[in-house]
Order: structure tokens, then sequence, then C-alpha cells
């Protein structure tokens, strides 16, 4: 079923990335990690659907959204970056994706981090953060999406690590093997990944080898 959402507000996160809300229709329901598909009300634009993931808590009666803008790729993303108050959007009903299944380390890379923002925020809200680590993976400072929050998250484990620029009090590099050991204490809880494909794709290999079960690794990709 389409729901039409009217904008109440627009603000940046990062330099590249909107904070969006909605109203939320009556009845309109989904879970923590779960994502609609999207499509901006204007001409040209309604049967251009992109998914998008729900930011926001179930019981908030608006709906939120955290998007990145790619102006390059003269779509979707570059149009919801222009959208202004008053302004409507095309939904769907909420699918799939990723669901928090249990205490767990949370993998993000870039815009991937979305699906944690409702399940860390829920957790929080519940005092169950405690012993989730969230290991987030961006290429500058600049683009790590709600950094505060998270460091102000009681109870969760962050570790930042940045690929193109070197900052002591960042790690460096990618999330590897290495990476992993020294930061995961306990290794019976879930893992949860998502980011783009390869990322993905390569993180559940070095869990798998380092004996993680299938069972336990949780992914989505941003595609
Ligand atoms: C389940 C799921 C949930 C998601 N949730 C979120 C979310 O909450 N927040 C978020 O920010 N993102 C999220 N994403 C990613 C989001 O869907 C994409 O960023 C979005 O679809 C991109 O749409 P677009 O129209 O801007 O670009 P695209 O649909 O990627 O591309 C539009 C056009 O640009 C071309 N193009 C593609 N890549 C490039 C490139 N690198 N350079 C030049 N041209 C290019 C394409 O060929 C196409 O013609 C999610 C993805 C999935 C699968």
């Amino acid at each position: 079923m389409t729901h039409t959402l009217t904008l109440h507000s627009i603000e940046p996160v990062t330099h590249d990335v909107n904070r969006l809300r909605f109203d939320k229709p009556a009845g309109y329901d989904f879970t923590p990690g779960q994502a609609t598909e999207l499509a901006v009300d204007k001409d040209g634009w309604r049967d251009e659907q992109r998914p998008f993931t729900f930011t926001s808590l179930p019981g908030d009666d608006f709906l939120e959204f955290t998007i990145k803008s790619y102006p390059s790729h003269d779509g979707v993303t570059e149009q919801i970056g222009k959208l202004t108050k008053g302004d409507t959007v095309l939904i769907e009903d909420a699918w799939g994706a990723i669901e928090d299944k249990g205490d767990g380390v949370f993998i993000a890379g870039g815009a991937g981090v979305t699906p944690f923002i409702s399940i860390l925020r829920a957790r929080d809200k519940a005092g169950k953060l405690n012993p989730c680590t969230l290991i987030f993976s961006n290429k500058t400072e600049a683009d790590i999406i709600l950094q505060k929050e998270w460091e102000a998250m009681q109870g969760l484990g962050v570790l930042f690590t940045l690929t193109d620029e070197d900052k002591t009090r960042f790690r460096s590099g990618q999330i590897d093997k290495d990476l992993l050991r020294e930061t995961v204490a306990e290794w019976e809880q879930y893992f949860y990944i998502c980011g783009p494909k390869q990322m993905v794709k390569d993180i559940s290999a070095t869990l798998t080898d380092l004996g993680v079960p299938e069972a336990k690794i949780v992914h989505e990709d941003l595609g």
C-alpha cells in the first residue's frame, strides 16, 4: 500500500547526509532495522523508488529517515537533499532487512549504519546497550553519521575507523581480522554487518574464518 508523507523538517547530519522527519500515517508499523521503498512525489520522480531505512523508533509520532545524497548519480538521493518543509514523498509498507536478534557487534560502513540507528536507539531507550559494540568505518571523520550520539550512548562500545584519513584518536584502515580480534571480547554474540556489498562479503568471510557460525552473522547490503 502506498502512503503519502509530508515533510516536517530536513536537517544536515553531515556534509552529505540529511535527517528527514515526516508525519506518520495512522497505523503505519515497522520494526527497528526495517526499510521501505521511497519515491519523491514530484513529476518525473514518482516511479523512481529507492530503499531507505527508518531511523525513528516505532513508538515515535513521526517517521524519520537518515539519507546520504549522491549528486553525481543525478538520482533520487539528490532530489531528496533538495526537499523542503511541506514537500511530500511516497512510501510503501515496511519490509525485511536487518532486525535485532540479540546482543551483538554492529559493523557498519558509511550509510550502512542506518539500520543500526533505530536498533541501537531502541536498545538505548530500554537500557539494553551493554554489551553491544558498534564498529563504524568511514572515509574521513567528517563522514561519520551521528558520531556524538554514538559516543554518548551509555554501555555501547564504539570504535570508529577511518580509511582515507589519519587521525590519532581514530583507528586507521579497514575492518580486518586484527581489528576484530582486538575489539571483540565476546564471540558468542550476533555479528550484524551493513555497508557496501564488498565490505559485507569480506567481513562475513573474515568472521567465518574466525569461527563465527553462519547463524550468528546477520547482514543486508546497501547495494
Ligand atoms: C535495504 C536498504 C536500505 C537502505 N537504507 C538507506 C538509508 O537509510 N539511507 C541511505 O542513505 N541509503 C540507504 N540505502 C542506499 C540507498 O538506497 C541508495 O543510496 C539509493 O538507492 C541511491 O539512489 P540514487 O537514485 O541517488 O542513485 P542510484 O539509484 O544508485 O543511481 C542513479 C543513477 O546514477 C548512476 N550511478 C550509480 N552509481 C554511480 C556512481 N558511483 N557514479 C555515477 N553514477 C552512478 C546509476 O547507474 C543510475 O543511473 C539503502 C539500501 C538498501 C538496499
